[in-house]
């Protein structure tokens, strides 16, 4: 019997989904696609388009393309609330659509204080648009002026963010001060072997580490930081983590500790079993996993599939989250730092590394002509 998907946001976790849309389509089902944005951006490569190691292009996909290609209807728009019960999702524009089956991947957003949301100073690093046109900007600026840019987070973004930077105003000539304000130590959470890599690639390049202090407020071109000092700051990337969508606590669905959408194995809706999700938006109920695009990614094929299995009442596959996780992080000099298990190394290899990952998972996703016709 003929059914309606909708795919709601088209991130890391739907690629695959969006790549084998043709699949529903041959099977009789109407698909339709609700994502804020015709293009997306790969997270893993943004830092490195922050600092030109990237052109825009080799980073995005445009998801319009790739959904129409295949068969679906492609809306641009975001979706306010999901009325589970009546199986309808409300739109920004004021449309209602129905579904019978739906998969949700509406990503994380940077929390940043309302009060502070509209200073233009201020730059999330999430959705990775902004790092372009932070880049836009800080390329115009360098050519007026010596710049004082502050980064707020230790954690991998934060060292990303400062390290392409710092390569940035190389590449563009200019004068810059780099302040990155770890609130706790630099990459705590990580091996020894990685932070002290990391803070010597940073502190090589005169970019200042402010550990064990963290950012109280946010003035006039400076942060104040707790320990009572200002720093004066241009532009501030806030790069302080990440909380999931808050489209769930909205729409009365039953959410995890984070607020995500609180998912079985299956990666279903504990309450609704035509809901599904992945990526950073979701809550995982056997495990907590933290938000980073390797599970998005890994959840792409289960998802797929369950969709699949769910629309002809097939048994499902759980989900089974991977024990370790590749790490690299690219500093923008050329190198990056990689942890793997209990080994952490460094230096040029490491970048060729995260290079090759990123530039295999971009191929086997950019099948709209990304590179060919610079959309
Ligand atoms: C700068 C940076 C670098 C990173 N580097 C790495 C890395 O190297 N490795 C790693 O593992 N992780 C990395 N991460 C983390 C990674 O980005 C996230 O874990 C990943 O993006 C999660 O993917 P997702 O599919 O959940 O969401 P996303 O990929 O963010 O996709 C969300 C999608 O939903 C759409 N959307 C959002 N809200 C709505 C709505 N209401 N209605 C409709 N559509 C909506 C958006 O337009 C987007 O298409 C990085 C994060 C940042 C910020």
């Amino acid at each position: 019997m003929k059914k309606h998907l909708v795919i709601v946001g088209a991130g890391h976790a739907h690629l695959t989904i969006l790549k084998n849309l043709q699949e529903f389509k041959n099977a009789d089902h109407d698909v339709t696609v609700v994502s804020s944005s015709s293009l997306h951006y790969y997270s893993g490569m943004g830092p490195g388009m922050l600092s030109g190691i990237y052109r825009p292009e080799e980073i995005r996909f445009n998801v319009e393309k790739m959904s129409q290609d295949r068969g679906a209807t492609f809306i641009e728009d975001k979706v306010i609330k999901i009325n589970a019960p009546d199986k309808t999702i409300d739109l920004q524009s004021g449309r209602t659509l129905s579904y019978d089956a739906i998969s949700i991947n509406t990503g994380s957003y940077v929390p940043v204080a309302a009060s502070d949301a509209a200073n233009g100073m201020i730059v999330k690093v999430k959705p990775i648009e902004n790092l372009l046109n932070a880049k836009r900007q800080i390329a115009a600026l360098l050519k007026e002026k010596e710049l004082k840019l502050a980064v707020v987070g230790g954690g991998p973004t934060g060292v990303e963010v400062a390290g392409n930077l710092d390569r940035l105003v190389d590449d563009e000539a200019g004068k810059c001060r780099i302040t990155l304000v770890a609130g706790s130590r630099l990459l705590q959470d990580f091996k020894a072997g990685v932070r002290r890599r990391v803070m010597r690639s940073l502190l090589r390049r005169k970019v200042e580490v402010i550990e064990d202090t963290r950012m109280s407020a946010i003035g006039d071109r400076f942060v104040t930081l707790t320990d009572g000092r200002k720093i004066e700051s241009d532009m501030i990337f806030m790069a302080v983590g990440v909380r999931p969508s808050p489209l769930f606590a909205d729409s009365g669905l039953t959410t995890g500790p984070d607020g995500g959408m609180l998912v079985n194995k299956y990666l279903q809706a504990v309450s609704y079993p035509e809901i599904f999700g992945g990526g950073d938006c979701i809550s995982f109920e056997p495990k907590p996993l933290a938000k980073v695009g390797v599970y998005a990614v890994r959840q792409n094929p289960i998802l797929l599939n369950n969709l699949q299995c769910f629309l002809k009442g097939a048994p499902l596959e759980p989900f089974i989250p991977q024990k370790a996780v590749l790490l690299a992080f690219n500093m923008g000099d050329g190198t990056a730092v990689v942890q793997w298990h209990s080994l952490v190394w460094g230096g040029r290899l490491g970048f060729a590394l995260k290079n090759y990952i990123d530039k295999t998972f971009m191929k086997n996703f950019q099948v709209s002509g990304e590179l060919t016709t610079g959309t």
